[in-house]
């Protein structure tokens, strides 16, 4: 029997995250360099990158991007050489902008598909691309909202996040075979820099619907309280593993019960 620890054990192991200035992503780095593994961190906000190489991994490798640029992704996995190449796709980076069905326009729309989920796609493409039959692990990050549409205003982020769950399902299905695992993380209620903002956002405004969406949304929380970042990031260490080893297409919710009330 392989010795538990040994499970989690990354050492040699290179994982890629999206996003990791902030929230989710900036928990799952110093997770998964704990467990030895060698971290590859994408964000647009440079200085968040930097911050966080200097104050808690001083080995990690930092990539800024845009993943709105479909045209910077495909550098990305261009530049990388061969030694280089991450075993491990955490796919993180999102936005949660809201407005209402009669205000979006193109721009909008075109804004939150680019980086919720056409960066995602092209991710993976570079990923699946350069290690061919190597196999390797993808983990992409959806939400509650793409299951259970619950604050106004945030359709085409639902819709976006949809599309993340068949995205993350499909590929499972089209690579399994040749050794990709790829699942799919839904987190509700996770106390962010993101999510501090959206909830600013309604005392700022004193939208009362926001308080009471707030209110809503909290009672449905079977735990009882919001999530702390590292309770998402020791899931995605859990799949991003071995114990995971015949876990392929999955949608796991990581949200104190939101789904289940
Ligand atoms: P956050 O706002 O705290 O962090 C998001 C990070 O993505 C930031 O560092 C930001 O700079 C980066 N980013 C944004 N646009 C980018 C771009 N164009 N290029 C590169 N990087 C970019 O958010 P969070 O709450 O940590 O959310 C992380 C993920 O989890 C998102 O996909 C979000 O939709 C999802 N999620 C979060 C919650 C929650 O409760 N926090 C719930 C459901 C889903």
């Amino acid at each position: 029997m392989i010795p538990t620890s040994q499970f989690l054990q990354m050492k040699g192991k290179r994982i890629v995250i999206t996003g990791a200035s902030s929230g989710i992503g900036k928990a799952m780095a110093p997770r998964f360099a704990d467990a030895q593994a060698e971290v590859m961190l994408l964000d647009i906000d440079q200085a968040g990158l930097v911050a966080l190489k200097e104050n808690l991994i001083p080995h990690a490798a930092l990539y800024p991007i845009d993943l709105r640029s479909r045209e910077e992704i495909i550098s990305f996995w261009a530049d990388l050489s061969e030694q280089e190449l991450p075993h491990v796709l955490i796919n993180n980076a999102g936005i949660y902008p809201a407005k209402d069905l009669l205000d979006i326009d193109e721009a909008f729309l075109r804004e939150v598909f680019a980086i919720n989920l056409e960066s995602m796609l092209w991710m993976c493409q570079g990923f699946i691309g350069r290690r061919k039959k190597r196999g390797g692990v993808i983990i992409n990050v959806s939400s509650v909202e793409a299951v259970l549409p619950f604050k106004e205003d945030l359709l085409i982020y639902s819709v976006s996040k949809a599309g993340v769950l068949a995205l993350t399902r499909a590929l499972a299905r089209d690579y399994g075979r040749v050794g990709y695992r790829v699942n799919c993380i839904v987190p509700g209620a996770v106390k962010t820099p993101g999510t501090t903002r959206l909830a600013r956002l309604a005392v700022q405004k004193l939208r009362l619907d926001l308080f009471k969406a707030g209110y809503d949304f909290q009672t449905r929380l079977a735990l009882n309280r919001w999530g702390h970042p590292d309770e998402v990031a020791r899931v995605a260490l859990f799949l991003a593993s071995d114990l995971a080893s015949y876990v392929q297409g999955a949608m796991i919710p990581v949200d104190g019960g939101f789904l289940s009330s």
